[in-house]
């Protein structure tokens, strides 16, 4: 059996290094290394080819909230199959399944944002973000309004609006990013750039680099601040309580429009439907992707407040659009997604919780000798590999202390990602207590193993 299982991950490596070219990845580097082969997954685990199962501390990309093997999205999807599994939403028409959807997201989704525009992933919202926010302001007759302001080490995607959006420096360095009218200021990371300042001042700070900006590049030509709430792919950085409410006065104070990224943090992974409500940001407009459909389909939707929904309703025939917009059996999953969501009071049980929980038993980690930080909201955390506790200093870069720590993590059955030395999980929000135990167990393990390798 074993052998069987080595014959098969063996013949898929090869044909995988001959053929196959992944993303964000070295491909030299992974071939050597060889790639690993998920076959399965239920609940909150998968199975690799030879036979390993292993805790999946990251939702697959931060999408499968609901987790694996869910019958009641495979039916949904089964179903519109048969029904319809494709028509356009362009020249006139709709089917019922987006039509449905955007009135369910009207009601969930917080403030006046009560029209949704449909994408195939959370890259497309953010080009759709790009020439919404720019044809708004040209139907009211101020189209020099162009430039939209955003954070270093901000993720936003990787098609070219999303990748100049993003602030992703090696993302730039490769083919003339960003974009023009695409400015960044820096992001919020107390602990990578604001050690031994006080965190309420250094939010205020950071959160004044816009109003700074936006008085350097004129007010009369900003369209718009775009930001995720919690950074996701960036190291879950969380900023201090002082950034958002500034952010939000900064942006009313000069006319700007406020756009947040929630495709990670929408649908339930902080507590809350939407960190939009925890945070009261009130945004003009909000992307989601990722754990609208749990990852079961590929789908994402730009919410629309009530300012921009009327210039864009008033505003003629705005030229954009995908052939996979709204795709029937992607709504139809993302549908039953959210029915299983709200019959089993997913976002109410990761806020008073297994959100807590988790928490709880995460922050445990912070005395760890390798620990610098943890942190988190709801069914997202972090923590900070330093090579000294007392001084937070941090482990040369050229060492690969995350990668360490994530070799190890991954061969004792937990996913769990490394951003530098930042090590950050985003488990299936139906995870439970006792699974939660054994993520943070493994994860303790995780890093006795990287102390052995790295301190010896
Ligand atoms: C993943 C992500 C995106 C990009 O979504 P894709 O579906 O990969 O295009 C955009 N913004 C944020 C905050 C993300 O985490």
């Amino acid at each position: 059996m074993a052998e069987q299982h080595g014959r098969s991950r063996s013949r898929l490596q090869a044909l995988d290094a001959a053929h196959h070219l992944h993303p964000f990845t070295d491909s030299q580097a992974l071939h050597q290394k060889g790639t690993r082969i998920i076959e399965k997954g239920e609940g909150v685990y998968l199975w690799d080819a030879d036979g390993n199962r292993i805790l999946d501390g990251m939702a697959g990309l931060w999408c499968v909230n609901l987790g694996y093997g869910r019958e009641e999205l495979i039916r949904a999807a089964e179903r519109q199959l048969r029904q319809l599994p494709y028509y356009n939403l362009f020249f006139q028409t709709t089917h019922p399944q987006a039509t449905e959807l955007a009135a369910t997201l009207a009601t969930l989704l917080p403030g006046d944002m009560q029209h949704l525009f449909f994408t195939g992933s959370g890259s497309e919202c953010n080009d759709t973000v790009v020439r919404m926010v720019r044809h708004y302001w040209a139907t009211q007759g101020r189209p020099e309004r162009k430039v939209i302001i955003s954070r270093h080490n901000a993720y936003h995607g990787s098609t070219l609006a999303g990748a100049a959006l993003g602030g992703m420096k090696p993302m730039h360095a490769q083919g003339g990013l960003p974009l023009p009218d695409i400015v960044h200021i820096d992001q919020p990371y107390h602990f990578g750039e604001g050690q031994g300042r006080d965190e309420h001042e250094f939010g205020l700070e950071r959160a004044r680099q816009l109003e700074r900006k936006i008085l350097e590049l004129g007010p009369e030509r900003v369209a718009a601040f775009i930001g995720e709430p919690i950074q996701g792919a960036g190291g879950v950085i969380i900023p201090p309580a002082s950034y958002w409410p500034e952010i939000k006065r900064i942006c009313r104070q000069y006319d700007i429009l406020l756009v947040v990224d929630e495709v990670i943090c929408g649908f339930g992974r902080t507590g809350h439907w939407f960190a939009s409500e925890y945070y009261d940001l009130q945004p003009d407009l909000l992307c989601m992707a990722k754990g609208i459909t749990s990852g079961y389909m590929p789908l994402g939707a730009v919410a629309v407040g009530g300012r921009v929904a009327a210039g864009l309703i008033g505003g003629g025939e705005f030229f954009h659009g995908f052939t996979y917009s709204g795709h029937p059996v992607a709504c139809a999953v993302a549908l039953a997604n959210i029915a299983v969501m709200q019959a089993e009071n997913i976002v109410e049980r990761v806020h008073t919780d297994t959100g807590p929980y988790l928490q709880r038993a995460w922050a445990s980690l912070g005395e760890h000798p390798l620990v610098g930080e943890t942190r988190g909201l709801g069914l997202v955390a972090a923590l900070e590999l330093v090579a000294d506790r007392q001084s937070k200093r941090r482990f040369a870069s050229g060492l690969g202390a995350g990668l360490v720590c994530r070799e190890h993590s991954f061969d004792l059955g937990l996913v769990m990602r490394a951003v530098g030395d930042t090590m950050i999980i985003s488990p299936p929000l139906v995870i439970t207590r006792a699974e939660i135990d054994e993520l943070v167990g493994k994860a303790r393990q995780a890093l006795d193993l990287t102390y052995q390798t790295l301190m010896n």
